[in-house]
């Protein structure tokens, strides 16, 4: 099938997106922004979407950059491709659970053209970055007609598909507090062929102490309508030793907990949360059995 007609427009700068997709607005029109299109072309092609104008944010250069600012945050712009992400050496040393959850994005052809402001734009419940959103505190940077402004994970992430984004407004940039040396990360997924969007997955980053597990976060992505903290896992585990056995209750205590998991042909809502349980607790050895 082919996508139904659209407008398309192509602004070369933040402003003019900003002010163009103002002025769509209230003239009536039900617009939609485009980046890489890796979700949204294939959307559009099934006319699962069908926005009467294209916003394409492609020109948008000023949207593409991975910097550390001074204290240490790691700011991505929106439009920066998630394989540069990959590629990048800044990224991998500042933010390793954010660097290998993009490794785990589709295939390099996907990365190549889907921006990382993207993925956290689409909050696909089974994609990797709101969990880790929820994990690392990562800050959302809008910018809408009324401005810029900051929306933090946990505020970001509605439900199925749906952030606080407004239609008028787009996603800037997103930004990483400094993740501390020697805290201890990993994140763990299912899918039934590499590249595939995860059946479930977790993501989750803690300190050992004195042998014993502190300020431990963990999140579940794949399983709820969007990524999910594990908070009784995460108090179980809190001031417990750092060591399998404890690993294993944690993992149960997460599937236990969990509300109502999805549940879809290749996967019920009971082996969901199955693999929820077996996932933590991997997750929490190896990032325990991490030398850094
Ligand atoms: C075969 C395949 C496998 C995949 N596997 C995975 C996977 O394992 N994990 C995973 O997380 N994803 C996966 N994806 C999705 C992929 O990562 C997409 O690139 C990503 O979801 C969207 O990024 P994009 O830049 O292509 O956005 P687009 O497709 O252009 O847009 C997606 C949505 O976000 C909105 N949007 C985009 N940018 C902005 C912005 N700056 N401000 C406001 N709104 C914006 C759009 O309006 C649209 O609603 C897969 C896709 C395919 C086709």
């Amino acid at each position: 099938m082919k996508p139904a007609p659209f407008e398309y427009y192509a602004p070369s700068s933040l402003t003019d997106a900003v002010d163009l997709l103002a002025q769509l607005d209230a003239d009536g029109c039900d617009m939609k922004i485009i980046a890489g299109g890796q979700s949204l072309m294939p959307m559009l092609a099934l006319r699962v979407a069908r926005p009467e104008a294209l916003v394409d944010l492609r020109l948008l250069g000023e949207l593409d950059y991975i910097r550390k600012q001074e204290d240490g945050t790691l700011a991505i712009g929106a439009m920066t491709s998630k394989q540069a992400a990959v590629d990048s050496p800044l990224v991998k040393d500042a933010q390793p659970l954010f660097h290998a959850a993009t490794e785990l994005v589709g295939h390099r052809q996907i990365r190549n053209r889907g921006s990382v402001g993207g993925s956290f734009a689409h909050a696909d419940p089974a994609s990797e970055y709101p969990a880790v959103a929820l994990v690392l505190d990562t800050e959302f940077d809008a910018s809408g007609h009324n401005g810029p402004r900051t929306i933090p994970a946990q505020d970001f992430f509605v439900t199925y598909m749906t952030t606080a984004l407004e239609s008028t407004d787009i996603l800037t940039a997103v930004r990483f507090a400094p993740f501390p040396y020697g805290r201890r990360w990993a994140i763990q997924e299912f899918s039934r062929r590499n590249g595939d969007l995860a059946l479930a997955g977790v993501a989750l980053a803690f300190n050992i102490e004195a042998g014993l597990c502190r300020d431990v976060r963990i999140a579940a992505f794949g399983v709820e309508a969007t990524a999910v903290r594990l908070t009784a896992a995460e108090q179980m585990l809190e001031g417990r030793p750092a060591q399998g056995v404890e690993f294993e209750r944690a993992g149960k205590i997460a599937a236990a907990a969990l509300d109502d998991p999805m549940s879809c042909i290749h996967a019920s809502s009971e082996y969901r949360r199955h693999l929820v349980g077996v996932l933590t607790a991997r997750a929490l050895g190896e990032a325990a059995a991490r030398s850094n």
